[in-house]
């Protein structure tokens, strides 16, 4: 048998595939979890005017040196209006939050620090608590950004912040990734749907629901379909597949099992294999082949063990996705172990393990013990894989290592 390829290689063949899908057009109110294909500049300064902070008085700075901090209220500028001039630098104008701060005026004292008071049916404004400097109080004109300055780039993914800052620079339609059409494929004779009671020799179906629901992330509705160990059938279903899809993502079937036929229907319908089999645990028979007609397709056939087909999903299709879709590839998190651990088999150990930050800052790494591959119940206690190299057999509390998150 051929020897196994090393979790780096598997990952840089990946990387080799990875594909553009092209870019569409969405509303900003479509746009939330989608990555940006334009830089977006601002259209005007930010703000776009001498901004108003605080609701309360403006002034004329040398005035208020000068004078006995009384001034004459001449009006108000309200938010939303145009912007009024001061009259005189003896007065002042009513100024709400928002609003333009009035030409002559270049200090605002908030209402906080101003007394009222009638005089021969005139209405005064004395200030108790005189402006320190200039501009108090007043977000002057592109002191945030200026305009044509880039605000977001190509290939950032978009979050609320990002849509709010489109709307204020009026974009409302983005240019962002093009989804691909992925398909999961289930496979096994003893998998039922999940709202059938299953035979006591048979089991729900739950990695097709695991994949679908961390494609979500990126907004992407896969198709799912599920077919018995049925080798004509599966030929039939992957072929189909195979035109119509850019990502198939298969589930079970691809060991050393008598019903493991997934490997020969991917070589008959001329899928190219890149590799079978990687020098991991969990997920070692994992194979991974792309097929360039038809608008080429990428297929990734995973372990059925839940919990290789999550870290195979995590490990390499997650990554692979987020650089088709023009997303920089994350630089590595590392995490500390936390208890000392051995491992003699020659694969890299992706170890269950729940990170914790310390009082330190320091982010842990505790070991989260389960019955292997097939405990999916594990997952739910455990929040990342902590990747243990083949080189060593017994890791020590404290080192660090590559650390892959998942959950909230
Ligand atoms: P396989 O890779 O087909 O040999 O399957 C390995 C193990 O994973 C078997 O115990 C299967 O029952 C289980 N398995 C396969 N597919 C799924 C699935 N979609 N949901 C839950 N368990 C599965
Ligand atoms: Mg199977």
């Amino acid at each position: 048998m051929k020897p196994m390829i090393s979790v780096q290689q598997a990952e840089q063949l990946i990387a080799g595939t990875i594909r553009d899908f092209g870019t569409e057009k969405v509303s900003l109110a479509d746009s939330l979890g989608r990555v940006l294909r334009t830089s977006i500049e601002a259209d005007r300064d930010f703000p776009p005017f001498h901004r108003v902070a605080m609701d309360g008085i403006a002034i004329r700075w040398d005035a208020q040196r000068s004078r006995d901090h009384s001034f004459l209220v001449e009006g108000s500028q309200l938010a939303g209006a145009p912007q009024k001039s001061l009259g005189s630098p003896k007065n002042c104008l009513e100024v709400m939050t928002g609003s333009v701060c009035p030409e002559g005026a270049d200090v605002v004292i908030r209402y906080e620090d101003v007394v009222f008071e009638e005089k021969d049916g005139q209405r005064w404004a004395r200030i108790t608590v005189p402006a320190k400097g200039m501009w108090q109080n007043i977000h002057q004109q592109g002191t945030d950004r200026a305009q044509g300055a880039t605000l977001m780039e190509s290939g950032c993914i978009i979050g609320a912040p990002e849509i709010a800052v489109a709307a204020t620079v009026g974009q409302s339609y983005l240019s962002v990734s093009r989804l691909p059409k992925v398909a999961i494929l289930s496979t096994g004779d003893e998998l039922v749907p999940v709202d059938q009671q299953p035979a006591p020799y048979q089991i729900r179906m739950s990695n097709s629901h695991m994949i679908a629901a961390s494609l979500k992330k990126w907004g992407i509705d896969a198709a799912i379909f599920h077919l018995t160990d049925d080798k004509e059938g599966l030929t039939q279903k992957i072929h189909d597949l195979l035109k119509d899809m850019d990502v198939v993502l298969i589930t079970g079937g691809v060991s050393k099992g008598k019903t493991d036929f997934i490997p020969g229907i991917l070589d008959e319908l001329g899928v190219e294999k890149h590799f079978h089999r990687v020098a991991q645990r969990p997920g070692k028979p994992f194979w991974f082949g792309t097929r360039e007609a038809d608008g080429g397709c990428a297929v990734f056939a995973l372990p059925g063990n839940p919990v290789s087909t999550f870290l195979c999903y995590q490990r390499y299709v997650a990554p692979w996705l987020q650089q088709c879709l023009g997303i920089a590839p994350k630089s590595a998190i590392q995490a500390i172990l936390a208890e000392s651990i051995t491992f003699n088999p020659n694969l890299s150990y992706y170890l269950q393990v729940k990170l914790v930050s310390d009082t330190a800052g320091q982010l842990m790494a505790y070991p989260v013990k389960g019955k292997g591959s097939g405990d999916l119940a594990n997952l739910l206690v455990s929040n990342a894989f902590l990747e243990l190299p083949p080189e060593k057999k017994t890791f020590e509390a404290g080192e660090a290592f590559d650390v892959y998150r998942f959950g909230f």
